[in-house]
């Protein structure tokens, strides 16, 4: 079961829109099934590079591009991130909780490529002006 029922998008602390939660989610759960269009390596490559798409996750069998999903899109980064993705099937991943996470949440996940640490705006890296602006 997902909890996809449970899950809202809004606007973020982060960085645009975020994906939130509106009930406790345990350590381990299994929040969201990633689904997407399954492409090349090349094609990834491509739309890496020539599109600036993040959303392209490695099942460990193929490239799953989910930017055409309707809610995974809006994850951001946090280097304090509180979910992670695992393998699911062929064609898809699972978004799990890697803590636990409270209601009204952001979940986030580590994007972990190199750039992404080189100016980090995440509400871990930005903790103090996040603090004062709420
Ligand atoms: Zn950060």
């Amino acid at each position: 079961m997902s909890l996809e029922n449970f899950l809202q998008v809004s606007d973020s602390g982060i960085h645009g829109f975020g994906i939130f939660t509106n009930i406790f989610i345990k350590e381990g759960e299994k929040i969201l099934l990633i689904k997407g269009e399954v492409i090349s390596e090349s094609e990834c490559i491509k739309r890496e590079e020539n599109d600036g798409n993040v959303y392209i996750f490695w099942n460990g069998d193929n490239y799953i591009d989910a930017s055409n999903e309707p809610i995974i899109k809006f994850i951001n980064h946090d280097c304090n991130y509180n979910c992670e993705i695992i393998d699911n099937d062929e064609n898809s991943l699972w978004l799990i909780a890697s803590r636990n996470i409270n209601p009204c949440e952001e979940l986030s996940i580590d994007y972990g490529y190199d750039e992404i640490y080189e100016s980090c705006t995440c509400l871990y890296c930005n903790a103090e002006s996040i603090r004062k602006s709420v």
